[in-house]
């Protein structure tokens, strides 16, 4: 691992890409300040030891190529700067020489933050005279942006063929990929995966990738309408992918074949419309009449799912397995999220990642007693899915 703990960085001027693509209201607060709060440990170690830091980051998704007022990162460099308790140098220039001008008054332990760096069109598309003028403006190249890592772009990636010697880990970045190893090449057996959501298609290949690995697979959520009506049963109005029965059934026969046990749910809440007022009924058995549709795993679901949760060992969770966000269809995901965290005061190891899966972990109030929570939606589910991530790729090359 290259990261950043074993060396000294006193006198350098250290590139740092953080992923700061935080929520924000509309009069331009911070609404979760996660992933700068994640950032923290590396951005202090690097001033600690005595370096200038110079931030890079991006926010939403600029479309017209240059500045864009609402897409503008000076508050967050304001908030950093509160959070800090100490001045971050910001510019809304994009102009290299004014940014590289600042970039060479910075004197040890201060820092700068550049603004978003998709208003460099070029950034996306990983051009590399973007990330040579990037590169420019520093000595060493750190990646603690784990979120942005699945991105091939000028900040995230190419920057570091301009650091071959110079190239690091942030500690953020470090700790994700040590767990994600670590759960993909060595899990304390038995392994159980949870995987929910609303849709079979975007979670095909990380199934298929953890079958060799797990014991147990509990399928839940809206795809596992897919499995259900693939098997025969009536689903209602319940989300489901028509394209994708065939798939599901092969899914169900390659598990069968690695002697994977699958789980799907045996009782559903539903609802006679999607939404939190609608009638509430509950089916005994995955048989929904054709006029409602399934929004929770029910009680007997619950209770099974969390069996096998409490005998794991190692588990992996990505996805609600109901329409958590409105409160009467929560209390299965809440109750995945209590049962890993019963599992991990048993000295399970708990992952949970995606985002919908980490705000639930995070409501239901057992965030600290999870192992590793992955900053990473994306990124986390193209590990899962045994893709190699550039942004990891680029400092190991
Ligand atoms: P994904 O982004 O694929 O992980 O899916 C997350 C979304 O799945 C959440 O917004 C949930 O509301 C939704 N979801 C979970 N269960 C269901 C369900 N039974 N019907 C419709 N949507 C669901």
């Amino acid at each position: 691992m290259k990261g950043i703990r074993e060396v000294n960085f006193t006198g350098k001027k250290v590139l740092v890409r953080v992923d700061f693509n935080v929520p924000m209201d509309e009069n331009k607060n911070v609404t979760d300040d996660t992933r700068i709060q994640e950032a923290l440990p590396t951005i202090k170690k690097l001033l600690s030891d005595g370096a200038s830091v110079i931030l890079m980051a991006h926010f939403g998704r600029p479309k017209k190529g240059g500045f864009e007022a609402e897409l503008s990162l000076q508050p967050v460099a304001e908030y950093l700067s509160k959070i800090l308790g100490q001045n971050v140098v910001f510019t809304q220039s994009l102009d290299f020489t004014e940014i590289k001008a600042l970039a060479d008054g910075l004197k040890q332990g201060e820092i700068m933050m550049l603004e978003n760096i998709r208003f460099y069109p070029e950034e996306t598309k990983g051009d590399v005279q973007l990330a040579e003028k990037l590169a420019a403006l520093g000595d060493c190249y750190v990646n603690d942006a784990f979120g942005a890592a699945h991105r091939e772009h000028s900040s995230t990636a190419t920057i570091a063929r301009f650091f071959p010697q110079s190239k690091y880990f942030g500690l953020l970045m470090e700790h994700e990929i040590v767990n994600l190893k670590k759960l993909m090449t060595s899990p304390t057996k038995p392994f159980t995966a949870i995987i929910g959501g609303s849709k079979i298609s975007s979670k095909i290949d990380v199934i298929k990738n953890l079958l060799p690995l797990v014991d147990n697979l509990i399928i839940g959520g809206g795809m596992s309408y897919t499995f259900a009506k693939a098997n025969g049963k009536s689903i209602g109005k319940s989300i489901c992918e028509d394209d994708k029965l065939q798939v599901a059934l092969d899914l169900q026969e390659e598990a069968k074949k690695q002697g994977v046990n699958l789980y799907l749910p045996v009782d559903i809440l539903a609802g006679d419309a999607f939404s939190n007022d609608c009638n509430i009924k509950y089916c005994p058995e995955v048989n929904i009449p054709d006029e409602l549709e399934g929004m929770d795993a029910g009680e007997k679901t619950r209770e099974l799912f969390g069996k096998v949760i409490l005998e794991s060992k190692t588990i992996l969770w990505n996805g609600p397995v109901g329409v958590f966000e409105f409160e009467n269809f929560a209390g299965g995901t809440n109750s995945i999220a209590k049962y890993i965290a019963e599992a991990t005061d048993k000295g399970a190891f708990a992952a949970v990642g995606g985002g919908d899966s980490v705000s639930a972990i995070k409501k239901s109030g057992f965030a600290d007693k999870i192992s590793y929570i992955s900053t990473g939606g994306g990124a986390m589910l193209e590990y899962l899915e045994g893709k190699v991530l550039p942004g990891i790729k680029a400092i190991l090359d």
